[in-house]
C-alpha cells in the first residue's frame, strides 16, 4: 500500500459525523438580582456573554407588575426603569448587542400592562410568556404541583392563551409540568400535543429550558431524570415542526451559557429547529 493509499484507506475508515447546524451563540433568558432569587446586574452577565463568546444577550428578568402580585420573586415596579438602564449599560460596556426583555406570567389580566408598559417604545425589545402559576376552579397552582388531569388541562389553557395572545416572542419551558407527572400517558400526550399544535400554528418558538438540566432530578417510572425538559414533550414538539429557542435561563453570570450543550444535543437527537426571536423597532 503506497502513501497515498494508505491515507485513503484511513479516511475512509473515519466515521462520518452529520453536519448538524450550530446552536445559535445567544442567551435569550437572564434574571438580575432584582428579582430577589437571581445574583447580579446585567453588566456582569454581559461581561459573562463576551467571555463565553456570545454575540447577542436577552435580559429578561421576573417582570414587576401594577398591583404587586407574588413580589417576593419579581422586581418591583419601581425598579423598571433602573433594569432598562443597566441594560442599556452592558451594551456599552462590552460591544456586544444586549435586549432588554422581560420574563412575563401568562395571565391575561395583565396582558394590557405588558402590552402598553412593558412593549411601550424604549421600553422592552421582547416578551418571554411562562407558567408559574395557573388557576384551576379560581384556586391558583403552582406549576410543579400537578394533582391530577383536570389541573393538566388548566395548566395546558393557560400556556396556550399565552401563545395565541401575540404577545410573547416565544414560551419559556412549556414542559414546566413534567415536574409534576412522571408518566408518558394519555394525558401528557394530549397537553404536549395541544401545546405544540397551539405554538406551530401561532409561529410562536417554544423554549428549551437548559435550567431544568441543573435542577434537582425528581423520581420517575423510568427512573430519575431532570424535572424538564421532558424528552417525550420535545418528541411531539419535533413530530409537529415546532420552531425553538434554548436558553441557559441563568440566574447567576457563571452559568450565561450553562446548559446549552444539553439543549443543542435534545433538539439535534430529534431534528428541532431553531427559531428566531420575534424583537421590536429599537
Ligand atoms: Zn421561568
Ligand atoms: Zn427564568
Amino acid at each position: 500500500m503506497d502513501t497515498a493509499e494508505f491515507f485513503h484507506y484511513i479516511f475512509s475508515m473515519a466515521p462520518v459525523a452529520p453536519l448538524a447546524p450550530a446552536p445559535p451563540k445567544e442567551n435569550f433568558h437572564t434574571h438580575t438580582y432584582r428579582c430577589k432569587h437571581a445574583q447580579a446586574d446585567s453588566p456582569d452577565y454581559a461581561r459573562a456573554a463576551l467571555a463565553a463568546g456570545m454575540t447577542t444577550l436577552g435580559m429578561s428578568d421576573h417582570t414587576p407588575l401594577p398591583d404587586g402580585w407574588t413580589s417576593s420573586i419579581r422586581m418591583d415596579i419601581e425598579e423598571l426603569e433602573g433594569y432598562l438602564q443597566a441594560v442599556r449599560q452592558a451594551e456599552i460596556q462590552t460591544g456586544i448587542q444586549v435586549i432588554p426583555g422581560m420574563e412575563c406570567d401568562i395571565d391575561a389580566q395583565y396582558f394590557p400592562f405588558y402590552r402598553d408598559e412593558l412593549l411601550a417604545p424604549g421600553r422592552c425589545r421582547y416578551l418571554i410568556g411562562a407558567v408559574h402559576y395557573y388557576r384551576h376552579k379560581g384556586e391558583l397552582f403552582y406549576a410543579a404541583d400537578i394533582p391530577g388531569w383536570a389541573h393538566l388541562a388548566s395548566y395546558t389553557d393557560t400556556l396556550i392563551q399565552g401563545i395565541t395572545s401575540g404577545i410573547f416572542s416565544f414560551i419559556a419551558h412549556p414542559d414546566h409540568f413534567a415536574a409534576d407527572w412522571d408518566r408518558w400517558d394519555a394525558d401528557a400526550k394530549s397537553c404536549s400535543l395541544a401545546i405544540s399544535e397551539a405554538a406551530k400554528s401561532a409561529g410562536i418558538p417554544l423554549e428549551i429550558n437548559g435550567n431544568g438540566f441543573r435542577k434537582q432530578r425528581v423520581n420517575s417510572m423510568s427512573g430519575p431524570r431532570p424535572p424538564y425538559p421532558w424528552r417525550p414533550f420535545w418528541e411531539t414538539a419535533a413530530q409537529c415542526r415546532v420552531e425553538v429557542i434554548a436558553n441557559s435561563d441563568a440566574h447567576r453570570p457563571q452559568d450565561i451559557a450553562a446548559s446549552l450543550d444539553e439543549c443543542a444535543a435534545l433538539a439535534q437527537e430529534l431534528g428541532l429547529e431553531y427559531g428566531k426571536v420575534r424583537l421590536t423597532e429599537k
